[in-house]
């Protein structure tokens, strides 16, 4: 009998087809009942692929079969990785396909808000370019200013390197510990946060988030920034207190913020809406038909190579098994 797998996210009907010829499959209907779907799936299920839901013991106690999720993200705070270790629930992820996508996407919110553009396109499709753009509307520069990578992991570099080579931005960097090979490359400096925060004019969020990262950047890291700087958050909206930073945007005390990730998601009303100085996407850093696909294809290998006994090529919880 074919292993059963519970597929929780849209997949291509491609990687449908393949999945099904090795599992039983059951996909999630989003219009359906979700707990409902759940609920049936998950006793049987040895498999689970997907993105976007919450996983731990509340939802996986029925699950006595399963034995690995292959997310589809690099990310995975969503999951309760002790317990999933202590069942031997292999976790498995899909780094580097997204690295450069989700790097263009914090380059496009700095930009954005640097530049004014949302705000000054809703401007002028509204008809108010009636003579020359006064200086109240006026952007700040990219090119030849501070820029602050907080996590220099993959992305982190990846966003640096754009500020390096594209626009001579010298690069301030904090991560768990010093990258002198990437030093060498992009002449970035290894700093504390706070030197940080006091000296970039573009304060970027790559970091993981976890214990140690949630709320990173608060009222006092805000109060640190620059007047005149822009905070970027691709990472994990909870790595900002997000009351904290409406009211540093509301008060100007930090000039923009440009953001694709929120401490409740999806973001259907929120203050932030209202203020022209924060640029709000709907989490698209990954978001290409090319780069999801190359996820979803990566989050299928994780999972037949799990499914086959062997150790998938993106365990998260590397202890099991070894
Ligand atoms: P990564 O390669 O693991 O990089 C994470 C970096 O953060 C590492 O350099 C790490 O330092 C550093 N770090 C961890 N904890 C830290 C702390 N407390 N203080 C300072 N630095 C810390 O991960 P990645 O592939 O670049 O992805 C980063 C995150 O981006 C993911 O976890 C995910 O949440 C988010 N993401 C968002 C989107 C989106 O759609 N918006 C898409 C992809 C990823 P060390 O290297 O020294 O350990």
């Amino acid at each position: 009998m074919k292993p059963n797998v519970f597929v929780f996210s849209r997949l291509s009907d491609e990687h449908l087809a393949e999945l099904s010829e090795r599992y039983q499959v059951t996909v999630l209907d989003p219009k359906g009942d979700i707990d409902a779907q759940y609920a049936a799936a998950l006793p049987s299920a040895q498999g689970m692929i997907g993105v976007g839901r919450k996983l731990g013991p509340a939802q996986l106690a029925q699950a006595g079969q399963l034995k690995v999720v292959s997310s589809i993200s690099v990310g995975y705070d969503n999951y309760d990785l002790p317990y999933l270790t202590e069942r031997g629930i292999m976790l498995t992820n899909t780094p580097d396909v997204l690295t450069e996508t989700t790097a263009d996407l914090g380059f496009t919110l700095l930009m954005s808000a640097a530049r004014r553009v949302p705000e000054l396109d809703a401007w002028t499709k509204a008809g108010h370019w009636q003579r020359t753009v006064s200086p109240e509307r006026f952007g700040v520069d990219i090119h030849h200013k501070t820029l602050g990578i907080v996590g220099m992991g993959r992305i982190g570099a990846a966003i640096a390197r754009r500020g390096h080579f594209g626009f001579n931005m010298p690069v301030l960097y904090t991560a768990n510990s010093p990258k002198p090979e990437l030093e060498a490359e992009l002449n970035a400096r290894f700093c504390g946060l706070d030197e940080l925060l006091q000296q970039a004019d573009f304060v970027v969020l790559v970091v993981p988030l976890g214990p140690q990262t949630r709320h990173l950047i608060g009222e006092r890291q805000l109060a640190q920034m620059k007047a005149s700087a822009i905070l970027v958050n691709v990472a994990r909206g909870a790595v900002v207190d997000e009351n904290a930073l409406i009211a540093a945007l509301e008060k100007g005390t930090i000039r923009g913020a440009g953001l694709d990730v929120y401490e409740r998601e999806p973001l259907s009303d929120s203050p932030l809406f209202s203020l022209p100085n924060a640029v709000t996407l709907p989490h698209i850093g990954s978001a290409t038909a090319q780069t999801r696909d190359a996820m979803a294809r990566l989050a299928l290998d994780n999972f037949h190579q799990a499914m086959a006994g062997q150790r998938p090529a993106n365990l998260v919880n590397d202890e099991i098994g070894s």
